[in-house]
């Protein structure tokens, strides 16, 4: 029998989530959308609630709120403002910092960022989304070389711009096998971008040869700033292509000593490919594997599976603690109490097993839950109370 280690007094910083939106759902279909990554309508309005995640939500939340059901649950969150809501669910949870991907979603359903940190308390770190921004330079700028130029300047000077990295969606567009491609390639690519943009005034940048050149000029500058890059692996939208998102088809990137002062935040514990994510977070020194305990949405077995071959291989120090909340502050409450949790019992496993002593155990919690990220993204207090 294991005993848990007890991480209920260590404040969490969430090392990747998003922003909450202003106008909360408030229907029964767009709330069960909300917990589930398929665009089958079928499975978004149905199927979602035959699932482990969705079950253990829904009890987690009937008892917060003392109601009980979906509709009750709806009833008692639309009671409260947004930031009302904020308020309430970022306390219980104690979350004292959050690293934010500004790109999803849109800024302009956002919660207003000043009003957010004023009711979650929690302090605030910003990521610039890479391909959102090469997005819009890309209608801007009608000649390459304006591209590179406009380029090179978003990602110049970061901190003094009020951002503490990067994050990237290259898996959601053209894979994590990153290249280097000649001027010739990279100019072909571009005016295949242009032509989009032309009949249809935007761009998905769907063009390899353009999306990994512009991504070279930003982890030179990450490098030099020595600014953590955090890649979304693995698990994630319908237009994630599940084959080119495993964290082995970094090994460009992270092999290539020019950038060994950037630090790689691979996200979601990289699941399914958890273990590939720990082996690269326990070999490469610049390498750290973000645990995520509300998306994917996941049983509690199946997390606690994730944190453990995760716990078993990889550095205290390269491990990270987070949501991938969006949209709802649910996310970001129960990823931090089912997280605690879940990372209390695989360190109580260490101890029974003779790995580590009991007060190894709970720093090794601290580490993953909140030093690691304060560390890393610059944050002013390590968040204690
Ligand atoms: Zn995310």
């Amino acid at each position: 029998m294991t005993n848990l280690v007890d991480l209920t007094d260590v404040p969490v910083v969430d090392n990747h989530c998003h922003a909450i939106e202003a106008l909360q759902p408030v229907g029964l279909a767009e709330w069960r959308a909300l917990f589930t990554e398929s665009p089958d309508p079928g499975m978004r309005a149905k199927d979602v609630v035959e699932t482990a995640f969705y079950r253990r939500l829904t009890r987690s939340l009937e008892e917060f709120f003392g109601v009980s059901g979906e509709d009750g649950v709806l009833r008692a969150r639309a009671s409260h403002s947004t930031a009302e809501l904020v308020a309430k669910l970022f306390d219980d949870a104690s979350i004292a910092g959050v690293v934010i991907d500004t790109g999803y979603p849109a800024p302009e359903k956002a919660m207003d960022a000043t009003e957010f940190a004023l009711a979650s308390g929690a302090e605030y770190a910003a990521l610039i989304r890479l391909e959102v921004e090469f997005q819009r330079l890309i209608v801007a700028h009608g000649r390459y070389d304006d591209l590179v130029a406009s380029v090179r300047e978003l990602v110049s000077d970061v901190r003094g711009t009020g951002f503490a990295g990067f994050k990237s969606i290259a898996a959601y567009r053209t894979g994590l096998a990153i290249e280097r491609w000649s001027d010739e390639d990279a100019h072909a690519a571009y005016a295949q971008a242009r032509v989009e943009v032309d009949s249809t005034g935007s761009v998905r940048l769907g063009y390899k040869p353009l999306l990994d050149t512009l991504l070279h000029l930003a982890f030179e500058a990450a490098a030099v700033q020595e600014l953590p890059v955090q890649f979304h692996v693995g698990y994630g939208d319908p237009d994630v292509d599940l084959r080119r998102a495993s964290p082995l088809e970094l090994r460009s990137i992270l092999e290539d000593s020019a950038y060994r002062s950037m630090p790689v935040v691979l996200l979601h514990g990289c699941w399914p490919y958890v273990r590939e994510g720990a082996y690269l977070a326990s070999v490469y020194g610049n390498a750290y594997l973000d645990l995520s305990f509300a998306i994917p949405f996941l049983s509690i077995g199946e997390m606690t599976s994730m944190t453990r071959a995760a716990l078993a291989v990889a550095p205290f120090t390269k491990l990270m603690y987070s949501s991938d909340g969006s949209r709802v502050p649910e996310l970001n409450w129960i990823a931090a109490k089912d997280g605690r949790k879940v990372i209390g019992s695989v360190l109580g496993e260490l101890v029974s097993d003779g790995d580590l002593d009991a007060g190894q155990a709970h720093r090794a919690g601290e580490q993953v839950l909140r030093d690691n990220a304060v560390k890393l993204y610059g944050f002013r207090s390590n968040g204690v109370s």
